[in-house]
Formats: C-alpha cells, structure tokens, sequence
C-alpha cells in the first residue's frame, strides 16, 4: 500500500473526512506512545464516530428552527434573580426529556424565556434528541393547514415521536376560533408521552383569555403542569438593561 495517497482515496470512498484530517496526527501520537494497532485503529474510528455525532447535533439544532442561538453558560443569573439556577441545571441535564415532562416558563417580555428555551433546545439536539421549535402561532398555522388538508392526526402522531416541542409566545396574540382547540390537541397529544417547553408572557391565571374559553385553558393547564418544572421569570427586560427609556408599559400579568 502506498501509504496516505491510498487513505485519502479509502476515506474519501468510505465518506470518512474526518477520519483523514485526524489519521496524521493520531499516527504520530501512535509511534510515539506505541499504540497497538487495535489501539490505533480504535482511537481512528472513535475520531470519526465523534465528529458524526456532533455533525448530527448540528443537523438536530438545524432542523429544530430556532430564531437565534443561546446557551445556559451564557444566561446570567444575577441579573435574573428569580431563577434558581440549579433548576436550570436540572432541566439542563435533559432528564425532563427522558421522563416526558415539561418545562414551563411564566414572566414579563425579556426576561429570558427565549433564551432558556432555546438554550435547553441545543442542549437536547447535541445529545442526539430531535427538537422542533416554534411560536404558538406558527404551531396553529402548521396545525390549521394539516387540520384543512385532513391530515391532522398524522400531523400529531408525527409530531409524538419528536422528543421535544418548544411553543413559544404563548398569550401575545390571542387564539381565534379553531385555534385554541388545535392547541389544545398539540398539548394533550404529548401528555405523558413526550416534553413540551413552553413560555408565556401571562400568568396561568390569565390563559383563560388567550384561548378564549376557561374550560380548555384549564383543562390544558392541567395536562401540562401534571408533570412539569414550571419557573416564574421576574424582572426588567434584559433587552432594556442599563437604558433610560424612562417606563416601559408593563404587563402587569405575571
Ligand atoms: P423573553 O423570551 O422572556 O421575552 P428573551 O429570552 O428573548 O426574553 O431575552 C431577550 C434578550 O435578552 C435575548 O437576547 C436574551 O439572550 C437576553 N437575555 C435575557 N435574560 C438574560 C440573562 N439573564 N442573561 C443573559 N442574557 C439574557
Ligand atoms: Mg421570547
């Protein structure tokens, strides 16, 4: 065998980039440490099983649609006081996800919900769960046009075997007609069978309103706090910090 010029032929057959970026480099270290060679070929293989996984973890974080990237090492809990940080950790260890319980974020506009949902988002992606992100209105939009074509149920079923639905803004813009009722569904679909993230700007208390009948508010509420870390987010928008914008109209809801 020629040596490299066949490697690089063999990895590129074998669709194995990584594998040939790395075998230079773990052949050195090889001779120098005297490897045996199921040694060496087990550290090359582990090169290329690693640097898939992470590339699947980037196609999961791809395929998920999330507005922007955040991560919990970036969320300050000075600023946010409210939240215990070893809840987030928790959350942040996907144990959640395994159990098929929610997370439940409550408060004012920024203070963090996006971000804390989006951060436990990735967080699932990379370790090999599938993710789908959206806003409560961008799920009713995907759910009306499935419910218009017939395909509703399949819609649900399919959604059932994504470990992890994020919902968004849920309570900016109120539900309207079948709206809610679509919801409701997405909702109750996943009771005890996969996680839900969901954030709100309004208080329980008030998703009466948003759905526009106390009975499904309630009845939705139920399912998804049953099994489910809910945290009260409080505070000043973080978009606002150190800005004298004089008041900024507040809620007042949460
Ligand atoms: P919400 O969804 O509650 O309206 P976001 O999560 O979108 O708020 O936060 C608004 C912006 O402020 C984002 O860019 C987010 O990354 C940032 N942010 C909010 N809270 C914090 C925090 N405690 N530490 C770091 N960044 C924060
Ligand atoms: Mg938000």
């Amino acid at each position: 065998m020629s040596g490299a010029r066949d490697l690089a032929y063999l990895c590129r057959e074998l669709k194995h980039p990584s594998l040939l970026a790395g075998v230079g480099r773990l052949a050195e270290r090889a001779r120098a440490d005297a490897w045996s060679h199921e040694d060496f070929l087990a550290a090359c293989l582990e090169r290329e099983v690693s640097a898939r996984q992470s590339h699947g973890g980037e196609a999961r974080v791809r395929a998920a649609r999330f507005p922007a990237r955040k991560a919990l090492e970036d969320f300050d809990f000075e600023h946010q006081h409210s939240v215990r940080k070893d809840i987030v950790a928790h959350l942040g260890a996907l144990d959640f996800i395994e159990a098929k319980s929610n997370a439940v974020f409550l408060g004012p506009p920024g203070t963090g919900k996006t971000h804390l949902s989006i951060a436990l988002g990735i967080r699932a992606c990379l370790a090999g769960h599938r993710v789908a992100f959206a806003t409560a209105a961008q799920w009713v939009d995907r759910l009306g046009a499935a419910h218009d074509a017939g395909r509703l149920q399949d819609e649900l079923r399919r959604l059932g075997r994504v470990p992890l639905v994020i919902i968004d803004e849920v309570g900016y813009i109120p539900f309207q007609g079948e709206a809610a009722n679509l919801f409701f569904q997405l909702v109750s679909s996943r009771y005890e069978r996969a996680s839900v993230i969901m954030s709100s700007n309004k208080a329980f208390s008030r998703w009466g309103e948003v759905f526009g009948d106390d009975t499904v508010a309630a009845a939705m509420i139920d399912r998804l706090v049953h099994h489910a870390e809910v945290i009260n987010l409080k505070g000043d928008s973080y978009r606002l910090k150190g800005r004298d914008l004089g008041k900024v109209p507040g809620d007042g809801d949460t």
